[in-house]
């Protein structure tokens, strides 16, 4: 089919994708192997994106037909795309339970009520109403802790970001590969320089978070380059968006850039690509203890299953196919390494608890339906709070978004002391302004993945105020509605 006829024909190609996340439905309820689908998939021509794919072309049966002789051309080609169902490893018991696990209300044994999760969504623009952007997010931001400072320094990091944008849409740890940089910005990544589908989706994750997509913003032609970057790689790989470089890490990042993505866009092209990557997060899970680790199946680790966590929490938002026995088996694994009855967690067991890993763990433990005055997660807000934010980022990000999510005091206190800290760290020179890395060079990650890793955590961090609003914000209302 030419790429002309399917300008032509955009309403059956939607409808199709429609159709392809409803038979995926089905067939994650009724376990019986699908059809085989077709689906409209982003992709772009140019001569820069084929050759970034040669690497993939063994994996590929179906390429996607582009013309790149017609430089009108435009991002939507078709390719067949089979859909696989997600394979379901489990036991008798998950057996027996999955007649009743199909809706998102059992994600977890206490769970929220699925009206709060996707509350928690789309507050600046995207499906919780498109309420607009940027004058959104500044009001969102004041009043929850925010301002004129946080919402100045968010927008010189999207600038710096946006620097350093490769040719082919795509980002890279690895400043010197970048042709605007080319090294003069320090804090290249080290042992994952070349993982592009984490530093990607990494890069992205900050303009989904201040509420900029391909369709609303001021940078929607970087954004659908960088995003596209991202689904052609996750529908080349049938799913797994990473190459040899990268591991699960990147893909629970690509599962969530691309869940947020099309949640906020609503843009049915990323529909197959979103669900494909989820499905490889899927089966890759550890079918005995239920973590993630680097490869597909290895025993899990807590810092990879948290990202993987997040990206299937963002898929639930975003109205794509979540398996519950993935995430019941999710919670076997945080089980496994938990201590004081859930209050601090390990890494691959419960015996080396740190802050960092108890922050990801009781995150986890909150979307999956922990409730705010549960003691074992007050018990881990009070260890987190007490040792405040640190030079770890990665541990600031996650215990950031704990601390919002409970509101109060403990919030106001850590918002004071996370947000002063960023704000006099951030560069101010040359090529730099406006990126982060001194200081924080040695937290998890931050020397393996450099400059850009440290740039999107802060970043993300100062946009806590409207990314996601407080998981308990509607519970709250509902109680007090109830009196
Ligand atoms: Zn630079």
């Amino acid at each position: 089919m030419s790429t002309a006829a399917v300008r032509q024909a955009p309403a059956w190609a939607i409808s199709m994708l429609v159709h392809v996340v409803v038979l995926l439905s089905m067939a994650l309820i009724v376990s019986s192997p699908p059809p085989k689908q077709v689906a409209s998939i982003i992709t772009s021509s140019g001569p820069e994106v084929e050759d970034e794919f040669t690497e993939f072309e063994e994996d590929l049966p179906d390429q996607p037909q582009v013309d790149t002789a017609d430089p009108t051309a435009d991002l939507t080609v078709t390719t067949e795309v089979e859909v696989t169902p997600v394979e379901v490893v489990s036991d008798a018991n998950d057996l027996d339970a999955a007649p009743l696990a199909v809706e998102f209300t059992d994600f977890g044994t206490e769970t929220a009520p699925a009206s709060d999760m996707m509350a928690t969504m789309g507050a600046v623009g995207g499906t919780a109403g498109g309420l607009g952007g940027r004058a959104q997010a500044g009001k969102l931001a004041a009043a929850s802790g925010g301002g004129g400072d946080t919402e100045q320094a968010v927008d010189r990091s999207l600038k710096w970001i946006l620097q350093h944008q490769m040719p082919d849409g795509g980002w890279s740890f690895d400043m010197k590969e970048c042709p605007s940089c080319g090294g003069k910005c320090s804090g290249s990544g080290g042992s994952r320089a070349k993982d592009r589908t984490g530093a990607t989706a990494l890069a992205l994750l900050p303009f989904l978070g201040r509420g900029y997509t391909h369709r609303e913003g001021p940078y929607k032609a970087q954004i659908e380059r960088g995003i596209t970057f991202l689904a052609q790689r996750a529908v080349a790989g049938k799913g797994r968006a990473y190459d040899g470089n990268g591991n699960l890490y990147s893909q629970g990042l690509a599962g969530i850039a691309l869940s947020e993505c099309y949640a906020m866009s609503q843009d049915n092209r990323l529909a197959a690509p979103a669900q494909l990557a989820l499905n490889f997060i899927m089966q890759s899970q550890d079918p005995v203890g239920g973590g993630w680790r680097y490869d597909p199946r290895q025993p899990g680790d807590t810092s990879a299953v948290g990202w993987q966590i997040m990206a299937l929490k963002s898929g639930n938002m975003a109205f794509l196919q979540v398996n519950p026995l993935t995430v019941k088996k999710a919670v076997d694994f945080l089980n496994s390494v938990e201590s004081e009855n859930g209050a601090r967690y390990g890494y691959t067991d419960a015996s080396t608890p740190t802050a960092g890993r108890t922050a990801v763990g009781l995150l986890c433990r909150m979307y999956l339906g922990w409730k705010k005055d549960n003691p074992a997660l007050q018990n881990g807000v009070n260890f987190l709070a007490k040792r405040g934010p640190t030079d770890d980022l990665y541990y600031d990000y996650y215990a950031t978004q704990i601390m919002h999510h409970m509101e109060g005091e403990v919030w106001i206190s850590w918002n004071k002391r996370m947000k002063e800290m960023l704000l006099k760290s951030q560069a101010t020179k040359d090529h730099e302004a406006g990126s982060w890395h001194e200081g924080f060079d040695r937290g998890h990650a931050a020397e393996s993945a450099g400059r850009l890793y440290c740039t999107s955590l802060a970043t993300m961090i100062l946009e806590v105020y409207y990314r996601h609003l407080p998981i308990y914000r509607t519970q709250m209302v509902d109680e007090e509605f109830q009196e």
